[in-house]
């Protein structure tokens, strides 16, 4: 899978490459560091660590030529230093349980996907795990979550195709409560299209949980898929509004990712970073190494 991530990057590292080349004809002055904080925010990398590291890079090399794996050495430090502060698994810390996790996200990003590697996750840390089929708009969402569960041996519950999806959370809430469940995941549905209606649908979840169990939701994950580039900035803005998302998951990162969008969403939301999704098999959730990522993203 790191070869994977290493490919998924590829098109933000061989963005930086490319527009980094050629660095070492000329010692470095204030038009060359402005050409290199340019190629930066053009990686991907968000314009406030291209600042950081140009500064730094001024601070080293000023009047001195300058190479492109000197600009790398300098992406690579930095990246890790920010992923490393907001790098965090979800845990099961609930008491009591269960440990309700919400997850949201646009259709298409991987939400149902995530859930089902989610519960595998947990599965294999010995928790024993819920599902709820809380997107009540897709039929095809509320079945491809049954034969994921189906497969792991997992219960979900779900109800009727347009059903209220809040009262479905609170029966499975309940449920989960009763039977002595460690984890409960719950679905929603993603029609950014309808957004007063989704975040009175996400705000109605909340609260219904909430009246079930003080403390619920005790995440809430965003779903954000890397090949839609910038695209995913936006969804963060706008699902930290709508459903005061606490930490994400990158899907899709073994693609043809422009994966170097997770760092510009790390330093612009500072949310936590959970794990990335590096394929469509159960398996393919890793939690987030900042080390591993920031060297295949600086090539
Ligand atoms: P949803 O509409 O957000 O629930 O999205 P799905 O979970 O149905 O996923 C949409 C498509 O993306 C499916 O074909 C998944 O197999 C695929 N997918 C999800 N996560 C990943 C990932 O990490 N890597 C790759 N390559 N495909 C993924």
């Amino acid at each position: 899978w790191l070869q994977r991530l290493r490919e998924g990057l590829g098109r933000s590292s061989g963005k930086l490459s490319e527009n980094l080349s050629g660095l070492s004809r000329r010692p470095l002055d204030d038009a060359l560091l402005e050409e290199i904080e340019d190629a930066l925010i053009a990686s991907d990398l968000g314009p406030a660590m291209a600042a950081r590291i140009t500064a730094k890079l001024a601070a080293e090399k000023y009047d001195r030529q300058v190479t492109d794996e000197d600009v790398k050495r300098l992406v690579a430090a930095e990246v890790e230093t920010v992923m490393t502060r907001v790098a965090k698994p979800l845990e099961v810390t609930a008491f009591p349980r269960p440990h309700t996790i919400l997850v949201v996200g646009v259709n298409g990003s991987g939400k149902t996907t995530t859930i089902a590697k989610l519960a595998h996750l947990f599965q294999e840390q010995d928790y024993n795990v819920m599902l709820a089929a809380g997107d009540t708009f897709r039929a095809a969402a509320i079945e491809q979550l049954e034969v994921w569960g189906g497969r792991m041996d997992i219960p979900v519950i779900s109800g009727k195709v347009g059903g209220d999806a809040a009262s479905l959370a609170y029966d499975a809430l309940t449920k989960a409560w009763e039977v002595g469940t460690d984890v409960l995941i719950i679905d929603t549905a993603g029609r950014l299209q309808n957004k007063a209606g989704l975040m009175d649908e996400l705000a109605k979840i909340k609260r219904v949980l909430k009246r079930r169990m003080e403390s619920a939701p005790h995440d809430v994950v965003l779903v954000l898929d890397a090949t839609t580039g910038q695209n995913a900035l936006s969804q963060i803005d706008v699902f930290k509004e709508v459903a005061g998302v606490t930490g994400l998951v990158m899907t899709k990162l073994d693609g043809t990712a422009r994966g170097g969008v997770l760092v510009a969403a790390a330093e612009r939301s500072g949310l936590k970073i959970h794990a990335i999704g590096v394929g469509e098999k159960l398996g393919d959730l890793r939690p987030f190494d900042p080390a591993n990522f920031a060297a295949a993203l600086a090539g």
